[in-house]
């Protein structure tokens, strides 16, 4: 725990009451050094310091002059490496969308305070403050060359992790989600957001994905046989859908794992803007045909749109991350759950929420009616050996849940 009296925390705000106010809550909290400005230019002066650059800043979004979200440009050019607590009378929303663009330039936000100001929510935001650590310099994510990405694969060096899909009205284990991770011989466990955004750049996922699938396909056969019968999800690249031969490739091996194509999920999304639909609609449509699933995965997010929905012969919509977890308190994001829920219902799709991550977000899910969950509640994704363990657990777990 950091010291209360060695943070120094800054509010700025343009109303000198709302000053007075805060500061006098800080202080009672036990905070020792509290400064506060009542405009931009001041507050930036004192970013610029060595000596004084406060560990946290309060700032209230709607100040006359410089407002909120142009400061925090300043703070983006100053390369302020502190925390961050936005406070504002208006309504959530604004406080949200700044929160995001805040967030997208790595500055710390520890969250927000909506006026008036309470005491405990002060309290709790300003505890998650913790000091920058001196002289860090921000972690830079590896960027793989080609060779060395194309060697990974060619090595066997991908692994395929299993995250479990459970039906909300029983608990019951309904199918699998298969994550891709590298497991590099320096590095450690790469995850996929290091490496699928390169291979398709690279053009190197089709070998990524036929690595996938030559091993997530024998695990189905093998749950199969221990009577587990659950549902396999992998997910595609659009740029897998690019030639007709990956279709043929992913008949065959199917078949040849003796998997029926209704057990198999194929989880699409639409990482970037298509050339040509033409090709990638007809596997799709073909793929349909033959029994296998298809699931628009990211529902929402822009990256999966109405059109596709329009367009492709979709059997599961799985609702993001982003709408799910914390809906149950949240105006906004319930509305979009419940939007995308309804348009599953009406196209007879099954429903999957992405991101399941407390027992709240379940009961909420239980409320709503949607089909299956997925997430760190209820499982983190996990190796193929440690399934059965888990599974004996949730075998536990699942009736307290319903
Ligand atoms: P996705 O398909 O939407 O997969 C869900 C991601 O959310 C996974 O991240 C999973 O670990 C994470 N997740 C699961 N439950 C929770 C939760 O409760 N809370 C939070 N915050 N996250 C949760 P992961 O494994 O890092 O994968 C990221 C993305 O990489 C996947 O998103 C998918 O788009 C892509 N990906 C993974 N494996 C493959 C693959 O074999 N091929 C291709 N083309 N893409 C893959
Ligand atoms: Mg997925
Ligand atoms: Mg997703």
């Amino acid at each position: 725990m950091l010291n209360n009296l060695a943070i120094k925390i800054l509010v700025l705000d343009d109303e000198t009451f709302m000053l007075k106010l805060i500061a006098r809550m800080l202080t009672n909290l036990g905070y020792g050094t509290v400064v506060t400005c009542d405009n931009g230019l001041a507050a930036l002066a004192l970013v610029g310091t060595a000596e004084n650059c406060p560990d946290l800043i309060l700032l209230d979004i709607n100040m006359p002059k410089m407002d909120g979200v142009e400061f925090i440009r300043h703070l983006v050019g100053q390369h302020y490496r502190g925390s961050l607590i936005l406070v504002s009378g208006e309504d959530e929303r604004v406080l949200q969308s700044v929160e995001k663009l805040v967030l997208a330039h790595a500055i710390t936000v520890l969250g927000y305070l909506i006026k008036p100001v309470l005491p405990e929510r002060l309290s709790a935001l300003v505890g998650r403050c913790l000091p920058p650590p001196k002289g860090a310099v921000k972690t830079v994510k590896k960027i793989y060359s080609e060779s060395e990405l194309q060697a990974g694969i060619a090595n066997g060096e991908l692994v395929n992790y299993y995250q479990p899909k459970v039906a909300v009205i029983s608990g019951e284990v309904v199918g699998a989600e298969t994550l891709v991770r590298w497991c590099h011989p320096q590095d450690g466990l790469v995850f996929p957001d290091q490496f699928v955004g390169l291979a398709e750049q690279y053009g190197l996922i089709d070998d990524l994905t036929r690595a996938v699938l030559s091993s997530a396909l024998p695990q189905a056969r093998t749950w199969l046989d221990a009577g587990l019968s659950l549902r396999l999800a992998v997910n595609l690249s659009m740029d897998n859908l690019l030639s007709l031969s990956f279709l043929d490739y992913v008949v065959g091996l199917t078949a040849q794992a003796g998997v029926p194509p209704a057990a198999l999920v194929l989880e699409v999304t639409e990482s970037r803007l298509m050339q040509d639909q033409r090709v990638s609609l007809e596997i799709l449509t073909r793929l349909r045909l033959k029994r296998f699933r298809l699931s628009i995965d990211d529902f929402g997010t822009g990256n999966s749109s109405l059109a596709q929905l329009r367009d492709i012969p979709f059997d599961e919509l799985k609702i993001d991350q982003s709408f799910v977890h914390g809906a149950w308190a949240n105006d906004t994001q319930r509305a979009m759950f419940d939007a995308s829920l309804s348009l599953a219902r009406q196209l007879k799709m099954e429903t999957v929420a992405e991101g399941v991550e407390d027992r709240a977000d379940w009961n909420f899910l239980r409320q709503r009616g949607c089909d299956i969950a997925q997430g760190y509640f209820i499982a983190r994704p996990m190796p193929a050996e440690d399934f059965p363990a888990w599974l004996a657990d949730w075998e536990q777990r699942r009736e307290q849940l319903l």
